[in-house]
């Protein structure tokens, strides 16, 4: 727990500074501190839409509940930013008893696709899970070939097709692969040109059909990497991989490198979707499950 509040530390300093300030001005729930807490949620990119909800939320919450000092409101505001992230709902995340689970990695180039790749199958491993990877994602210049170092330090199986080649025929081989080795997990890193929504959603769509052909069910998990520094841009782009295919949870990368933490909420908010994990850094070792509670105290204390 320790390593990942310091590892938010920028999210961490800069938000709860923030809130800290508006102590200063404090008189009570008036117009003038709604207004500045809005401006600390919109600095910590939380997003107009999603920090109107919240400071609805914390003004009728103080009225029903008479709060009136400064302490109370700051604990009410983590209140509902905790009841607004789990009122969305908590799904575990799938697995498939009877052979390979199947994880596919998607979003747009530069999110740290491939990094995360690597991250979650240390995880895995030490779990005591055996995985092999796919290198799908053939369209970026050096992708497979940094997967492919990737799996060799980590000493797994790497499946790789062509530079421009078909990444379905990649994962087709993956699947039977895993099946023939009786692998616990396969984890697909594929493509994210943007530039080319139709082709994109085409790819995306032969990619789930012909995995599905191969093992009922897969892909298991569909997650969409975004780089937190990206901010309210990452949420639009979020969108067209939503339309593309079906996306089952976010892994947010770089949130060492950011004071905008509150894109979570954002996410979750208008996207609906659970944060699975969170990267703090360019190691195997920098990835962490979120977890809620350590977050919110971790940004708010
Ligand atoms: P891809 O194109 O989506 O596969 O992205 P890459 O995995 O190649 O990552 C792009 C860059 O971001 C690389 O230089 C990674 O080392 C870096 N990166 C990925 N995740 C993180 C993270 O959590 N923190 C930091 N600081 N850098 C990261």
């Amino acid at each position: 727990a320790d390593i990942y509040l310091s590892g938010l530390n920028r999210s961490k300093k800069s938000f709860s500074q923030r809130i800290r300030s508006l102590a200063l001005n404090f008189k009570g729930i008036d117009e003038e501190f709604l207004e500045e807490l809005m401006v600390v949620l919109l600095e910590a990119d939380i997003g107009i839409k999603t920090a109107q909800k919240i400071v609805d939320r914390v003004e009728n919450e103080a009225m029903d509940r008479n709060l009136k000092s400064f302490g109370e409101i700051s604990e009410c505001l983590i209140e509902q930013m905790a009841q607004m992230y789990e009122e969305k709902g908590d799904e575990a995340i799938k697995r498939n008893e009877a052979g390979p689970t199947v994880i596919l990695m998607v979003g747009v180039n530069g999110s740290g696709k491939t990094t995360t790749t690597a991250k979650l199958t240390k995880r895995l491993q030490e779990e005591g899970k055996s995985v092999v990877l796919a290198a799908a994602d053939t369209f970026r210049a050096g992708a497979i070939d940094q997967l492919a170092m990737w799996a060799e330090r980590l000493q797994v199986p790497c499946i790789k097709g062509k530079e421009g080649g078909d990444p379905s025929a990649t994962l087709v081989d993956a699947c039977r692969y895993a099946k023939a080795h009786d692998l616990d997990y396969l984890i697909g890193d594929t493509a994210g040109r943007l530039q080319n929504k139709a082709n994109l959603m085409k790819e995306l769509e032969k990619m789930h059909r012909v995995i599905a052909r191969e093992i009922p069910g897969a892909p298991h998990e569909v997650w969409l990497v975004i780089d937190a520094t990206t901010g309210q841009n990452g949420i639009a782009q979020a969108q067209v991989f939503l339309d593309a295919c079906h996306v089952s949870g976010i892994i947010l990368t770089k949130m060492d490198g950011t004071a905008k933490g509150g894109i979570v909420f954002a996410i979750r908010d208008l996207l609906g979707l659970p944060v699975r994990y969170i990267g703090l850094g360019e190691t195997a070792d920098d990835l962490r499950p979120f977890d809620l509670e350590a977050y919110l105290y971790g940004m708010c204390e």
